[in-house]
Protein backbone atom coordinates (compact mmCIF):
# COMPACT_ATOMS: atom_id res chain seq x y z
CA UNK A 1 0.00 0.00 0.00
CA UNK A 2 1.33 3.52 -0.78
CA UNK A 3 -0.60 5.94 0.82
CA UNK A 4 -0.82 9.66 -0.59
CA UNK A 5 -2.96 12.67 0.15
CA UNK A 6 -5.03 11.67 -3.19
CA UNK A 7 -4.57 8.26 -4.03
CA UNK A 8 -4.05 5.35 -2.06
CA UNK A 9 -1.85 3.29 -4.32
CA UNK A 10 -1.78 -0.28 -4.06
CA UNK A 11 -0.17 -3.59 -5.87
CA UNK A 12 -0.13 -7.23 -5.40
CA UNK A 13 3.63 -8.36 -6.20
CA UNK A 14 6.45 -11.08 -5.12
CA UNK A 15 9.12 -11.51 -2.67
CA UNK A 16 11.22 -9.96 -5.15
CA UNK A 17 9.13 -6.72 -5.97
CA UNK A 18 7.49 -7.71 -8.91
CA UNK A 19 3.75 -6.57 -9.56
CA UNK A 20 1.94 -9.00 -10.59
CA UNK A 21 -1.06 -6.80 -10.47
CA UNK A 22 -1.87 -3.18 -9.23
CA UNK A 23 -4.31 -0.20 -8.80
CA UNK A 24 -5.63 2.93 -7.14
CA UNK A 25 -8.50 4.45 -5.25
CA UNK A 26 -9.06 8.05 -3.61
CA UNK A 27 -7.41 8.03 -0.28
CA UNK A 28 -10.43 9.52 1.13
CA UNK A 29 -7.50 12.00 2.82
CA UNK A 30 -10.38 15.19 3.80
CA UNK A 31 -12.61 12.63 5.83
CA UNK A 32 -12.57 10.71 9.02
CA UNK A 33 -10.02 8.07 9.88
CA UNK A 34 -12.99 5.21 9.68
CA UNK A 35 -13.06 5.98 6.02
CA UNK A 36 -9.29 6.38 4.99
CA UNK A 37 -9.30 2.61 6.57
CA UNK A 38 -12.14 1.44 5.13
CA UNK A 39 -9.99 2.23 1.91
CA UNK A 40 -7.46 0.53 2.80
CA UNK A 41 -9.03 -2.32 3.62
CA UNK A 42 -10.86 -2.79 0.50
CA UNK A 43 -7.84 -2.98 -1.82
CA UNK A 44 -6.09 -5.53 1.10
CA UNK A 45 -9.49 -7.90 0.01
CA UNK A 46 -8.74 -7.16 -3.80
CA UNK A 47 -4.99 -8.33 -3.15
CA UNK A 48 -6.21 -10.94 -1.03
CA UNK A 49 -8.76 -12.66 -3.53
CA UNK A 50 -6.48 -11.96 -6.52
CA UNK A 51 -3.49 -13.93 -4.76
CA UNK A 52 -5.71 -16.89 -5.12
CA UNK A 53 -5.61 -16.06 -8.91
CA UNK A 54 -1.89 -15.75 -9.26
CA UNK A 55 -1.78 -19.40 -7.11
CA UNK A 56 -0.44 -17.33 -4.50
CA UNK A 57 -0.78 -16.65 -0.78
CA UNK A 58 -0.59 -13.18 0.45
CA UNK A 59 2.27 -13.35 3.15
CA UNK A 60 2.48 -9.85 4.29
CA UNK A 61 1.39 -6.31 4.17
CA UNK A 62 3.73 -3.70 3.60
CA UNK A 63 2.80 0.06 3.49
CA UNK A 64 3.96 3.40 3.33
CA UNK A 65 2.43 6.45 4.95
CA UNK A 66 3.40 10.25 4.40
CA UNK A 67 4.35 11.45 8.10
CA UNK A 68 7.23 10.69 10.95
CA UNK A 69 6.31 6.81 11.39
CA UNK A 70 7.13 4.79 14.08
CA UNK A 71 8.87 1.41 12.23
CA UNK A 72 8.75 -0.63 14.76
CA UNK A 73 5.41 -0.19 16.21
CA UNK A 74 3.83 0.67 12.66
CA UNK A 75 1.96 3.76 13.83
CA UNK A 76 1.99 7.68 12.81
CA UNK A 77 4.24 9.69 15.35
CA UNK A 78 1.66 13.23 15.04
CA UNK A 79 -0.26 14.44 12.60
CA UNK A 80 0.47 14.78 8.28
CA UNK A 81 -0.79 17.60 6.68
CA UNK A 82 -1.46 15.56 3.47
CA UNK A 83 -4.24 13.52 5.23
CA UNK A 84 -6.45 15.57 7.82
CA UNK A 85 -7.58 13.04 10.45
CA UNK A 86 -4.41 10.92 10.18
CA UNK A 87 -3.01 11.63 13.78
CA UNK A 88 -1.19 8.90 15.33
CA UNK A 89 -3.08 6.62 13.20
CA UNK A 90 -2.54 2.68 13.99
CA UNK A 91 -2.14 1.54 11.17
CA UNK A 92 -0.28 -1.68 11.77
CA UNK A 93 -2.42 -2.28 14.90
CA UNK A 94 -5.98 -2.03 12.35
CA UNK A 95 -4.64 -4.02 9.50
CA UNK A 96 -3.55 -6.95 11.39
CA UNK A 97 -6.38 -6.86 13.77
CA UNK A 98 -8.91 -7.07 10.55
CA UNK A 99 -6.83 -9.57 8.32
CA UNK A 100 -4.28 -11.59 10.62
CA UNK A 101 -0.88 -10.49 8.29
CA UNK A 102 1.99 -9.22 9.60
CA UNK A 103 2.21 -6.13 8.94
CA UNK A 104 5.05 -3.27 8.23
CA UNK A 105 4.55 -0.01 7.79
CA UNK A 106 6.94 3.25 6.97
CA UNK A 107 7.60 6.39 6.15
CA UNK A 108 6.30 6.79 2.18
CA UNK A 109 9.95 8.78 1.43
CA UNK A 110 11.77 5.64 3.38
CA UNK A 111 9.88 3.04 1.33
CA UNK A 112 10.51 5.35 -2.29
CA UNK A 113 14.05 4.31 -1.28
CA UNK A 114 14.36 1.34 -0.25
CA UNK A 115 12.39 0.68 -3.79
CA UNK A 116 14.92 2.80 -5.80
CA UNK A 117 17.78 1.14 -3.52
CA UNK A 118 16.45 -2.78 -4.41
CA UNK A 119 14.63 -2.70 -7.00
CA UNK A 120 15.49 0.68 -9.46
CA UNK A 121 18.15 2.92 -10.19
CA UNK A 122 20.05 2.05 -7.11
CA UNK A 123 20.09 -1.43 -7.40
CA UNK A 124 22.92 -3.09 -5.93
CA UNK A 125 24.72 0.10 -3.87
CA UNK A 126 24.21 0.12 -0.58
CA UNK A 127 24.84 3.18 0.72
CA UNK A 128 22.42 5.66 -0.90
CA UNK A 129 20.52 8.98 -1.11
CA UNK A 130 17.15 9.45 -2.42
CA UNK A 131 15.32 12.54 -2.98
CA UNK A 132 12.26 13.69 -4.68
CA UNK A 133 11.31 16.97 -5.79
CA UNK A 134 8.09 17.77 -6.18
CA UNK A 135 5.65 20.12 -4.26
CA UNK A 136 7.98 19.73 -1.31
CA UNK A 137 11.51 17.95 -1.10
CA UNK A 138 11.57 14.32 0.93
CA UNK A 139 13.95 12.10 0.95
CA UNK A 140 15.62 9.20 2.19
CA UNK A 141 18.81 7.67 3.38
CA UNK A 142 20.27 3.95 3.24
CA UNK A 143 23.31 3.34 5.16
CA UNK A 144 24.94 -0.33 4.94
CA UNK A 145 21.82 -1.28 3.47
CA UNK A 146 19.94 -0.76 5.95
CA UNK A 147 16.92 2.19 5.39
CA UNK A 148 18.31 5.25 8.28
CA UNK A 149 15.38 6.39 10.51
CA UNK A 150 17.21 8.21 13.42
CA UNK A 151 16.48 7.89 16.73
CA UNK A 152 12.64 8.52 16.91
CA UNK A 153 11.92 8.25 13.59
CA UNK A 154 12.40 11.43 12.41
CA UNK A 155 15.68 11.59 10.30
CA UNK A 156 16.42 11.85 6.74
CA UNK A 157 14.50 14.88 6.35
CA UNK A 158 16.83 16.12 3.18
CA UNK A 159 14.01 18.92 2.00
CA UNK A 160 15.26 20.82 5.52
CA UNK A 161 18.70 20.64 4.71
CA UNK A 162 19.20 25.06 5.47
CA UNK A 163 21.17 26.65 2.64
CA UNK A 164 20.74 29.82 3.94
CA UNK A 165 20.54 30.56 7.47
CA UNK A 166 18.80 33.51 7.76
CA UNK A 167 16.52 32.34 4.77
CA UNK A 168 12.87 32.20 4.33
CA UNK A 169 10.89 30.20 7.07
CA UNK A 170 9.94 27.30 6.44
CA UNK A 171 6.76 25.42 7.95
CA UNK A 172 9.07 23.23 9.54
CA UNK A 173 9.95 25.76 11.86
CA UNK A 174 13.46 26.64 10.23
CA UNK A 175 14.73 29.26 8.27
CA UNK A 176 16.16 28.63 4.67
CA UNK A 177 15.76 25.11 4.16
CA UNK A 178 16.34 23.76 0.54
CA UNK A 179 12.36 22.93 0.33
CA UNK A 180 11.91 26.40 -0.05
CA UNK A 181 14.18 27.63 -2.53
CA UNK A 182 13.70 24.11 -4.76
CA UNK A 183 10.84 22.86 -4.84
CA UNK A 184 8.18 22.99 -7.63
CA UNK A 185 5.90 25.83 -5.75
CA UNK A 186 9.56 27.47 -4.90
CA UNK A 187 10.61 27.37 -8.69
CA UNK A 188 7.60 28.99 -9.88
CA UNK A 189 7.53 31.98 -7.18
CA UNK A 190 11.17 32.26 -8.20
CA UNK A 191 10.41 32.72 -11.46
CA UNK A 192 7.32 34.77 -10.94
CA UNK A 193 9.66 37.27 -9.31
CA UNK A 194 11.92 37.19 -12.00
CA UNK A 195 8.81 38.00 -14.44
CA UNK A 196 7.33 40.89 -12.35
CA UNK A 197 11.14 42.30 -12.18
CA UNK A 198 11.27 42.84 -15.90
CA UNK A 199 7.35 43.88 -15.54
CA UNK A 200 6.53 40.99 -17.92
CA UNK A 201 2.98 38.95 -17.91
CA UNK A 202 2.78 36.68 -15.31
CA UNK A 203 -0.99 36.34 -15.53
CA UNK A 204 -0.57 32.88 -17.04
CA UNK A 205 -0.15 29.81 -15.05
CA UNK A 206 2.86 29.14 -14.59
CA UNK A 207 4.58 25.24 -13.74
CA UNK A 208 7.51 23.97 -13.95
CA UNK A 209 7.39 22.79 -17.02
CA UNK A 210 6.38 26.25 -18.41
CA UNK A 211 10.18 26.98 -17.20
CA UNK A 212 11.84 24.47 -18.42
CA UNK A 213 9.62 24.88 -21.77
CA UNK A 214 10.64 28.98 -21.22
CA UNK A 215 14.19 27.65 -20.84
CA UNK A 216 14.50 25.49 -23.77
CA UNK A 217 13.45 28.53 -26.34
CA UNK A 218 16.51 30.66 -24.40
CA UNK A 219 14.29 33.01 -22.38
CA UNK A 220 16.50 34.57 -19.65
CA UNK A 221 14.06 34.67 -17.01
CA UNK A 222 13.52 30.92 -17.10
CA UNK A 223 16.92 29.69 -17.70
CA UNK A 224 18.21 31.60 -14.15
CA UNK A 225 15.46 29.96 -12.30
CA UNK A 226 16.89 26.72 -13.40
CA UNK A 227 20.65 27.74 -12.95
CA UNK A 228 19.65 29.02 -9.44
CA UNK A 229 17.45 25.97 -8.13
CA UNK A 230 20.36 23.83 -9.65
CA UNK A 231 22.72 25.75 -7.26
CA UNK A 232 20.74 25.28 -4.53
CA UNK A 233 19.96 21.61 -4.88
CA UNK A 234 23.88 21.17 -5.45
CA UNK A 235 24.74 23.26 -2.00
CA UNK A 236 22.37 20.98 -0.33
CA UNK A 237 23.49 17.32 -1.96
CA UNK A 238 26.95 18.49 -1.47
CA UNK A 239 26.67 18.79 2.34
CA UNK A 240 24.78 15.59 2.40
CA UNK A 241 27.33 13.83 0.53
CA UNK A 242 30.29 15.03 2.69
CA UNK A 243 28.12 13.78 5.73
CA UNK A 244 27.46 10.42 4.26
CA UNK A 245 29.54 9.70 1.03
CA UNK A 246 26.91 8.05 -0.66
CA UNK A 247 27.89 5.47 -3.56
CA UNK A 248 24.46 7.23 -5.55
CA UNK A 249 21.93 9.89 -5.28
CA UNK A 250 18.53 9.31 -6.93
CA UNK A 251 16.76 12.10 -7.63
CA UNK A 252 12.99 11.75 -8.38
CA UNK A 253 10.12 13.30 -8.69
CA UNK A 254 8.27 15.88 -10.70
CA UNK A 255 11.01 18.58 -10.77
CA UNK A 256 13.23 15.45 -11.74
CA UNK A 257 11.20 14.44 -14.82
CA UNK A 258 12.56 17.76 -16.41
CA UNK A 259 15.52 16.27 -18.40
CA UNK A 260 19.15 14.86 -18.26
CA UNK A 261 20.73 18.09 -18.64
CA UNK A 262 18.75 19.60 -15.63
CA UNK A 263 20.85 16.86 -13.48
CA UNK A 264 24.13 17.40 -15.51
CA UNK A 265 23.73 20.34 -14.00
CA UNK A 266 22.43 19.50 -10.51
CA UNK A 267 25.85 17.83 -10.64
CA UNK A 268 28.53 20.53 -12.11
CA UNK A 269 26.56 22.50 -9.05
CA UNK A 270 27.38 19.62 -6.63
CA UNK A 271 30.79 18.75 -7.68
CA UNK A 272 32.10 22.34 -7.33
CA UNK A 273 31.03 22.17 -3.66
CA UNK A 274 31.80 18.73 -2.39
CA UNK A 275 34.81 17.23 -0.60
CA UNK A 276 36.84 15.14 -3.34
CA UNK A 277 37.32 11.86 -1.57
CA UNK A 278 33.26 12.29 -0.82
CA UNK A 279 32.76 12.67 -4.90
CA UNK A 280 35.07 9.70 -5.87
CA UNK A 281 32.58 7.25 -7.62
CA UNK A 282 29.51 8.94 -6.77
CA UNK A 283 26.73 8.71 -9.28
CA UNK A 284 23.77 11.38 -9.53
CA UNK A 285 20.53 9.58 -11.53
CA UNK A 286 17.27 9.48 -12.53
CA UNK A 287 14.51 7.70 -10.28
CA UNK A 288 13.52 4.56 -12.05
CA UNK A 289 10.63 3.77 -10.47
CA UNK A 290 8.07 6.11 -10.99
CA UNK A 291 4.99 6.32 -9.56
CA UNK A 292 5.59 2.63 -8.89
CA UNK A 293 8.20 3.18 -6.07
CA UNK A 294 5.94 3.89 -3.14
CA UNK A 295 4.23 0.56 -4.07
CA UNK A 296 7.33 -1.74 -5.34
CA UNK A 297 8.84 -0.61 -1.90
CA UNK A 298 6.25 -1.78 0.21
CA UNK A 299 5.80 -5.39 -1.01
CA UNK A 300 9.77 -5.38 -0.21
CA UNK A 301 9.26 -3.94 3.16
CA UNK A 302 7.26 -6.48 3.68
CA UNK A 303 9.18 -9.57 2.30
CA UNK A 304 12.20 -8.46 4.13
CA UNK A 305 10.83 -7.72 7.58
CA UNK A 306 8.81 -11.73 6.60
CA UNK A 307 11.93 -13.26 5.43
CA UNK A 308 13.82 -11.92 9.24
CA UNK A 309 10.37 -13.91 10.85
CA UNK A 310 11.30 -16.90 9.38
CA UNK A 311 15.00 -16.78 8.73
CA UNK A 312 15.95 -14.46 11.95
CA UNK A 313 17.78 -11.18 11.77
CA UNK A 314 19.75 -11.06 8.29
CA UNK A 315 21.77 -7.98 9.19
ZN1 LIG B 1 12.18 23.24 6.74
Amino acid sequence: LDLGGTFLKYALGTREGEILLKDKKPSEADQPRAAVFRVMFEAIDEMVKAGAEFQGVVRAIGCGSPGSVDFDRGKLLGNTPNITDWGNADIRGEIEGRFGLPTWVDNDANVMTLAEAECGAAKGFRHVIAITLGTGIGGGIMVNGSIYRGGHYAGAELGHVSVQFDGLACNCGGRGCIEQYASAPAMVRNYMEKLRQKSRDVSQTVTTKTIFTQAAKGEQEAIKTIDETCEYLGAALASIVNIFNPEIIVIGGGVADAGDEFIAQIWSALKSRAMPPSLKGLRLVHAELGNDAGVVGAIRLAACMYDRIEKGPCE
